[in-house]
């Protein structure tokens, strides 16, 4: 159920939303800063459940209760109820009240917020508060940005905003100073660990592998863990292994096997470098590894590799993702790497 509580590691940005609700004073807008997949859009929903809920539940808890929601304030707690025939129709997107606008390609265009403007001229259907979820708005064209200003300039009644955004600085700053801003930092390495083990089932070593390489982004991690990120990076591993004992035409399937999947080059170079580094680490802090799940492959291959050639294993790999992001030809690029990868 999409409530305060399923919100992982945004303590304060629950903290700040439930206080809003629970004064009575809710500001016209929001502004939730953040890097994707850090709860924005969950915050935004629960926020939306609990102001029309129908039997929100706000409670007192006992300070020693360890299983507390984060949405705490004053050992009040506050939480939708998820049953209730608002809440329902907020959780399956068909409440008339809630609007969502996300942009249409690479761009939030004005004709989208005129449109929504338009709805919050009339009086609202049957919610208590109406919220309207404007998201990416950092994608606003500089026409749909002044539509808006005129809209948050003259707020409609019992409306909430709600902006999502990378930083603030992305927006007007005309914008950002209607709006109350909310910082969503990145999930921490443990929580993002212990989730993905609940969730999917993955054993500790793979779960925390994928919690380092997801970058505090939850919705990065749930990807991974849905994904066959575990097998490719396998692959990968297993090919820069076995490259140094191989004849230079085998090295170079391995370019043509990288370069057919242009989309996931970067990620690609990330789990080489994390290897690399794993290799180096091991050495001095077997703890601090990132491929957990790997350390008795590890701990074998750190024995044989100086740090020397390690370090010019990165700066290779380094200088094949600067040459990409540079648009030099992607497949000599990728030939040139694996041939250094390949020196033993
Ligand atoms: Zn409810």
């Amino acid at each position: 159920m999409p409530g305060f509580a399923s919100i992982i590691d945004q303590k304060r940005p629950v903290r700040l939303l439930t206080a809003a609700i629970l004064s009575g004073n809710l500001p016209h807008a929001f502004l939730f800063t953040g890097l994707e997949g850090t709860g924005k859009k969950t915050a935004a929903t629960a926020f939306a459940m609990a102001c029309n809920c129908i039997k929100l539940q706000k409670h007192s808890v006992n300070s020693s209760d360890k299983d507390i929601p984060a949405a705490r304030l004053d050992n009040n707690v506050i939480e939708p109820c998820g049953r209730c025939r608002s809440c329902k129709k907020i959780i399956s997107k068909n409440h008339p009240d809630i609007h969502i606008v996300k942009p249409a390609g690479d761009i939030l265009k004005v004709d989208q917020i005129r449109e929504l403007c338009r709805k919050l001229a009339l009086k609202p259907n049957e919610a208590r508060i109406r919220i309207a979820v404007i998201a990416d708005a950092h994608r606003l064209n500089a026409e749909a940005g002044n539509t808006l200003l005129k809209t948050l300039e003259e707020p409609p009644e019992h409306t909430v905003f709600i902006l999502t955004a990378l930083q603030t600085s992305d927006l007007l700053p005309t914008i950002t100073s209607r709006c109350q801003h909310i910082r969503f930092n990145p999930i921490s390495r443990n929580s993002l660990q212990t989730y993905i083990e609940n969730h999917f089932g993955l054993a500790s070593g793979q779960a925390s592998a994928i919690a380092s390489m997801a970058g505090g982004s939850m919705t990065l991690a749930e990807t991974m863990a849905k994904t066959n990120w575990l097998s490719r990076r396998n692959w990968i591993i297993n090919e820069m292994e076995t490259l140094p004992a191989q004849p230079i035409n085998f090295c170079l399937a391995f370019a043509e096997a990288l370069s057919k999947n242009k989309g996931w080059i970067f990620t690609a170079f990330e789990i080489m470098k994390n290897w690399l580094r794993d290799l180096a680490v091991f050495k001095d802090c077997p703890e601090k590894i990132i491929n957990m799940d790997l350390s008795e492959k590890i701990k074998a291959a750190s024995k044989q590799i100086p740090v020397g050639l390690l370090i010019s294993k990165l700066q290779a790999i380094e200088k094949a993702e600067r040459d990409i992001k540079a648009n030099a030809n992607l497949r000599l690029t990728l030939d040139a790497l694996v041939i250094k990868l390949s020196k033993g």
